[in-house]
């Protein structure tokens, strides 16, 4: 069923903790995580409970939830004190624009300057 765990998700394992990640900040629908080969000072993945392979598809069936994870990331911002300098929320989607992780999630990237276009 859509949303459902998968078995060989390594996202999945990490939001019932079978898998080990230095956790935020954790909600009902989301779980913030530090990136384990950090591109910045502040690398943060966040990343909703439920199961979809990209943000397109999490937003098309859950879009409170969507709305959580993009929230939760301002808040990380926050309490990273990277806002003044500027931040950045990624969505990779396809494995030619990088994505590796097919479990919905945001990077959120801070605490040097980012140039754009990102390459
Ligand atoms: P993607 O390339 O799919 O947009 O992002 C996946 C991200 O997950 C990468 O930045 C990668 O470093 C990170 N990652 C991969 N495996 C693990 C892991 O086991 N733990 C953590 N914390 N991050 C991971
Ligand atoms: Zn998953």
């Amino acid at each position: 069923m859509a949303g459902e765990p998968q078995a060989d998700c390594l996202f999945c394992k990490i939001v019932t903790g079978d898998i080990p990640a230095t956790v935020v900040r954790e909600t009902e629908t989301t779980v913030a995580f530090r990136d384990i080969n950090p591109q910045a000072p502040t690398h943060v993945l966040v990343i909703p409970k439920v199961h979809y392979p990209d943000a397109a598809s999490l937003a098309a069936a859950e879009p409170v939830i969507t709305a959580d994870l993009l929230r939760e990331a301002g808040q990380i911002a926050l309490d990273e004190k990277i806002t003044d300098h500027g931040y950045r929320i990624v969505f990779n989607t396809g494995a030619g624009a990088g994505q590796t992780v097919f479990h919905a999630h945001a990077h959120l990237l801070g605490g040097r300057g980012l140039q754009w276009p990102p390459g």
